[in-house]
């Protein structure tokens, strides 16, 4: 083992990476960042079951979006490769087969139903289930039969039957557990690919990985995992075991607390920046008390000494809350350029493309209301989509009816029609349609009111002076107009 910080992160790709699997892999990085040392991305895919099309671009993609990058592994290479599991099966035969052969493994010839059924039985009797070391006292001659009859087999770890295994967890501190509740796992399956606990080990050592941060859920296999390190005769990594993430109700994590997918939150409009802040306090505190701070912040203070044992808490409201925070400090360039690729993808294609210019002048009128950019077509749609759909009634304010409502839009449009368009600013909008208001009598929520829904369709938006100096002249005319017309039909 080096003295220089190798640390991994080894996702099988079984699927979308979840916000649990992510914070492994940043844990893993910014301990190596912090401390000039390697992160490797090691894909595990000796489950042939299990593994999912598509799943190692996820994961890989959504390490590159979050802007954690990987000195070795796919798509970069490194000293150690492949860095690929199913591409390094030669190395775990050549593991199995020295164990087997000093005695520290053996094969079993148990056929699943027999393993099955002794299960079943276990269980019957409220016993521990686990296999029954059948096979690893069979004599020579009972092998030899056995080898003689082609029978498939499964290479089995003899595990200790007594005594204490333990660890000093670099997080959790001193962990131990009775050899004699551990059972003979399998080393080598019967189709030859190696189980993850015969990979891990041989892959930790030869990739030189000096600490093994994973999930606290890896915890019960260390012992195993320690085991086999001493059987091969392999110096042991540092192990640290992240504390478990619940969901706000204190139950495991899962779709039901909002917790999905890495690539369905940037989907669903959150920032990488308000990902990474968030997820590392899923376990880590600067001093306790600190809830916003950038990455460069995070990685220059994170140290293992600051990951808690107690289960960290998801909490959705608290990620769209820094969402909405980071996206307030966007400069509106940035802020734009985002939010335009969730237009562009919900909007038809009549509205097509968006206008960079007209939309830069919106951005502003939002960046304080909005949370994420997911919302974003929804909250800006009447800045582009001219058919507004609003229930003509709503123009009509208390205290007016439908005659006195469209007197004061077409004089409200008329007003408008005469402003030169050099001149068509908030400020002088407002001067002139307050002194309209004032001279029809009417109270600015009356008045105001009923420009608003016609310009928009709604009753909650911007400041409505700004938002018709970004829309001009034309458009806010016409909206005036067409309300007029949806009174008069109606
Ligand atoms: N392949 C395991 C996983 O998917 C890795 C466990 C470990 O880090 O040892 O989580």
């Amino acid at each position: 083992m080096s003295d220089n910080v190798r640390v991994r992160y080894a996702p099988s790709p079984t699927g979308n990476p979840h916000i649990g699997n992510i914070r492994t892999a940043m844990f893993n990085w910014l301990f190596a960042r912090r401390h000039d040392g390697q992160f490797i991305v090691r894909v595990e895919d000796t489950d042939q079951g299990r593994i999912t099309e598509g799943a190692v671009d996820h994961i890989l993609d959504g390490l590159e979006w979050l802007g954690i990058d990987w000195d070795e592994g796919p798509r970069v290479g490194g000293p150690y490769g492949p860095y690929f599991q199913s591409e390094r099966l030669e190395r775990y035969n050549a593991a199995a087969e020295q164990l087997v052969a000093s005695g520290k493994a053996y094969r079993c010839y148990c056929t699943p139903e027999r393993v099955a059924e002794l299960r079943k039985e276990q269980a019957r009797n409220k016993q521990r289930q686990g296999y029954d070391s059948h096979c690893r006292f069979l004599t020579g001659e009972e092998r030899e039969e056995k080898e003689s009859q082609g029978l498939s087999w499964v290479v089995r770890f003899a595990m200790p039957q007594s005594g204490v295994t333990s660890v000093e967890d670099v997080i959790r501190g001193h962990v131990e557990w009775q050899n004699e509740l551990t059972d003979d796992f399998v080393l080598v399956k019967s189709d030859g690919f190696p189980t993850y606990h015969m990979a891990v080990v041989v892959d930790d050592h030869a990739m030189d990985i000096s600490h093994v941060l994973r999930a606290e859920e890896w915890l019960p296999s260390t012992p195993r995992h320690v085991q086999l390190f001493r059987a091969l005769d392999l110096p042991m990594p540092r192990f640290g075991h992240l504390p478990m993430i619940l969901g706000s109700d204190r139950a495991k994590l899962s779709k039901r607390h909002g917790a999905t997918s890495l690539m369905e939150y940037r989907d669903d409009g959150f920032v990488p920046e308000a990902l990474i802040n968030f997820m590392a306090l899923l376990g880590w505190s600067l001093d306790g008390e600190t809830d916003v701070m950038t990455v460069d912040t995070i990685r220059e203070h994170f140290t293992l000494e600051r990951v808690g044992k107690p289960a960290a808490i998801f909490d959705l409201d608290k990620l769209q809350w820094m969402n909405g925070m980071y996206l307030r400090q966007l400069d509106v360039s940035d802020l734009a350029d985002r939010i335009r690729p969730f237009l562009e993808s919900a909007y038809p294609a009549d509205l097509l493309p968006i206008d960079r210019e007209y939309l830069l002048r919106i951005t502003p009128l939002v960046q304080e209301r909005i949370k994420t950019l997911a919302e974003a077509p929804e909250m800006l749609s009447y800045f582009f989509d001219d058919t507004l759909e609003y229930d003509p009634d709503s123009l009509v304010q208390r205290g007016m009816d439908t005659p006195s409502t469209m007197a004061l839009l077409r004089r409200a449009a008329d007003d408008l029609g005469k402003v030169d368009p050099a001149d068509f600013g908030h400020e002088h909008l407002e001067g002139l349609l307050r002194a309209t208001g004032q001279e029809l009598e009417l109270s600015g929520r009356q008045f105001f009111g009923a420009l608003r829904t016609a310009i928009t369709g709604r009753t909650a938006t911007p400041p409505l002076f700004e938002m018709m100096e970004v829309m001009g002249a034309e458009r806010v005319t016409q909206r005036l107009a067409a309300a007029v017309a949806n009174l008069s039909s109606h």
